[in-house]
C-alpha cells in the first residue's frame, strides 16, 4: 500500500523527528503527529535547568515553537491521548482534553509514546502525590509542579530517591534554588552508569558543594507528618524529613498501546523493532524510549532510553514509514552529565557488562591533564579505557573532569573511535589537534588509550 497518512502517537524527540524526516523526504505526505499534551517537541533534558531557574521561561525549552513545526506542513493534534489502535482497520481511536472522541485513519503508523517515570515499590507512592511535595520527573507537567512547590510552598529541604544522572542534575538544581538537598541512592555509589571509583569523585563533588549523600540505602515508605513535611522512611526505620521529595529512579516504556496492535516486547519490556525501526505489527513502526535499543557493541538489543537515541531512531522510522529503505546504525550509551563543577561522561562497555557481551575486558585508569599543566587553568581527567584483551578493540571510555575540561568532546573521541570498531593503539595514533591552552601533542584521551596499551603488554610480559 502506498502511504499518503502517516500518522505518529507522540511529539517528543522520536515522533517529532519522524514527521520532519517524513515531510522533509516527501512533501504530499499528509502528516498527523498526536501528543497527549500541549508541549509538541520541547527539550524534556532541560527540566532541570527550568526549574534551577538558569532557563528562564518553560517556552524557551521548545527545540522548534509549534508555528515552526506547522510550517513544515505537518498538522499538529495537541492534547490527544491515543486511546486504541485498530489495527485491522488502519485507525487510532483518540481522546482529545475536552473529552471529545476522534477517530484517525492511517495507511503507516508511528509509536513513539516514549518512557514515563519508574516507580519503585515504596510505600506511600501511589497514595502521596504533588499536593502533598512528591514528585516525579519526566514530563513539562511535572516540571511546572515542581516549580509550584517550590514557589507556593517554599521548602528549605527536599530528598531526592536515586542518584542517577537525572538525580544528580536536580541536586545542583536544587541547590542552586536555595534548598538543602539529601540525595538517597540504594546502590554503594553514585552514578552507578560509571565505575564507582568515578562516583566516587563525583560524590565528592556534591558533598563540596552541600549536597548530603546516603548511599547503601532503600526507601521503604513515604509518609505526611503533621507540619506538612513528608517523611522518608528508608530500611533502618530512620525517618529523614523535607518539604519536597522527587522520585527519580529510571524510566519504564510506554508500551500498552502498541501491545494492543499486536507488538512484540523485547529487552527490558520495551517494544521489538529490527533496526528499521518495524514491530512486529503489520504497518506500524516504533521508535524513542519506547522500544528497545540496537547496540554496537552488543549481540543482542539493550534498553537505552536517550534523547540522542530517540532522535536518530524517529528519523529512521519516518525514511521508512513513507517506503524508505533505511537502518538505526545501534547506539553506543554514549551520555554525559554535569554536577557542580564536575562533568562526567561514558561511551560504550563497562567492564562488567563486556564480559557479559562476550568479550575478554580490561579497564585500566589514568588521570591525564586537560592542557599543558605550565598553561594556567589546568586539571587532571580521570579516564578509565575498557579494551578486549584477545583482540585490542576499544571497548568504553569513563571520564570525569572539570566542566571546562572538555569532558563531552572528549568523551566523543572515543564514541567515534567504538562506532569504527578502533582498538585502543589506533586510538593513539589517530591525529588529534593541539596547543597549550587546550590539549598536549598527545591528547588525554591518547594518553589514557596509551597506558591501556601499555598494560596490556605488561601483563603479556613473560616473567
Ligand atoms: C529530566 C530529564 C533529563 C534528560 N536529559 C537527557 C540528556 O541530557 N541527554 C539525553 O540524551 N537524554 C536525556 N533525557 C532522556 C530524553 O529526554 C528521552 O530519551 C527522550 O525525551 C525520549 O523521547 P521520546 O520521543 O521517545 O519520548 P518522550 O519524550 O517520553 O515523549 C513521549 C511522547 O508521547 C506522547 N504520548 C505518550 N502516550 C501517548 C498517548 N497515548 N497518546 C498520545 N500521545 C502520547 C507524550 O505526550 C510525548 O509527546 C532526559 C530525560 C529527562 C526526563
Amino acid at each position: 500500500m502506498s502511504t499518503r497518512r502517516l500518522l505518529i502517537i507522540g511529539g517528543s524527540d522520536g515522533g517529532i523527528m519522524a514527521a520532519l524526516r517524513a515531510r522533509e523526504l516527501d512533501p504530499d505526505i499528509d502528516v498527523t503527529v498526536m501528543l497527549a499534551d500541549a508541549y509538541p517537541n520541547f527539550s524534556i533534558c532541560g527540566l532541570p535547568y527550568l526549574i534551577s531557574g538558569e532557563v528562564g521561561h518553560w517556552r524557551n525549552l521548545a527545540h522548534r515553537t509549534t508555528a515552526d513545526l506547522e510550517a513544515t506542513g505537518m498538522t499538529l493534534a495537541l492534547d490527544t491521548t491515543a486511546e486504541r489502535i485498530a489495527a485491522t482497520d488502519h485507525q487510532v481511536l483518540a481522546r482529545t482534553a475536552s473529552g471529545d472522541e476522534l477517530t484517525f485513519d492511517y495507511d503507516k503508523l508511528i509509536v513513539a509514546t516514549g518512557a514515563v517515570s519508574a516507580r519503585p515499590p515504596i510505600a506511600g507512592l501511589d497514595r502521596l502525590g504533588v499536593s502533598d511535595g512528591l514528585h516525579l520527573l519526566h514530563t513539562m507537567g511535572d516540571a511546572f509542579a515542581v516549580q509550584s512547590t517550590i514557589e507556593h510552598r517554599q521548602p528549605e529541604s527536599a530528598i531526592i530517591v536515586g542518584a542517577g544522572y537525572i538525580g544528580l542534575e536536580m541536586a545542583e538544581g536544587l541547590t542552586t534554588r536555595g534548598l538543602q538537598v539529601t540525595v538517597i541512592e540504594r546502590l554503594p555509589e553514585v552514578l552507578p552508569t560509571v565505575d564507582p571509583q568515578l562516583g566516587e569523585v563525583v560524590r565528592q563533588q556534591l558533598t563540596d558543594n552541600g549536597v548530603k549523600v546516603m548511599t547503601n540505602t532503600a526507601v521503604s515508605a513515604l509518609t505526611k507528618l503533621d507540619n506538612g513535611n513528608l517523611c522518608v522512611h528508608t530500611a533502618d526505620d530512620a525517618c529523614h524529613e523535607a518539604g519536597l521529595v522527587l522520585v527519580v529512579t529510571g524510566v519504564k516504556p510506554d508500551v500498552d498501546l502498541a501491545v494492543s496492535a499486536g507488538a512484540t516486547l523485547g529487552y527490558g519490556g520495551a517494544i521489538a523493532v529490527d533496526r528499521r525501526m518495524q514491530t512486529g505489527a503489520p504497518d506500524i513502526y516504533a521508535a524513542g524510549d519506547c522500544v528497545h535499543t540496537h547496540h554496537r557493541l552488543m549481540p543482542a538489543p539493550t534498553y537505552l532510553p536517550l534523547g540522542t537515541t530517540a532522535h536518530k531512531q524517529g528519523r529512521v522510522a519516518g525514511e521508512n514509514a513513507i517506503g524508505g529503505d533505511t537502518e538505526f546504525a545501534g547506539s553506543l550509551g554514549t551520555q554525559v552529565v554535569k554536577i557542580f563543577e564536575l562533568v562526567a561522561a561514558r561511551t560504550g562497555l563497562k567492564d562488567i557488562e563486556a564480559t557479559a557481551a562476550g568479550y575478554r575486558p580490561h579497564t585500566t585508569a589514568a588521570s591525564p591533564d586537560d592542557h599543558k599543566a605550565y598553561y594556567p587553568g589546568s586539571h587532571p581527567i580521570d579516564i578509565r579505557v575498557t579494551g578486549d584483551t584477545t583482540t585490542g578493540r576499544l571497548l568504553g571510555a569513563q571520564l570525569v573532569g572539570h566542566r571546562h575540561s572538555e569532558i563531552a568532546k572528549r568523551v566523543d573521541t572515543y564514541a567515534t573511535a567504538l562506532f569504527h570498531e578502533m582498538t585502543a593503539a589506533d586510538v593513539e595514533r589517530l591525529d588529534l589537534s593541539y596547543t597549550p591552552p587546550l590539549g598536549s601533542p598527545y591528547d588525554a584521551v591518547q594518553v589514557a588509550a596509551q597506558r591501556w596499551v601499555a598494560d596490556q603488554r605488561a601483563l603479556s610480559a613473560p616473567t
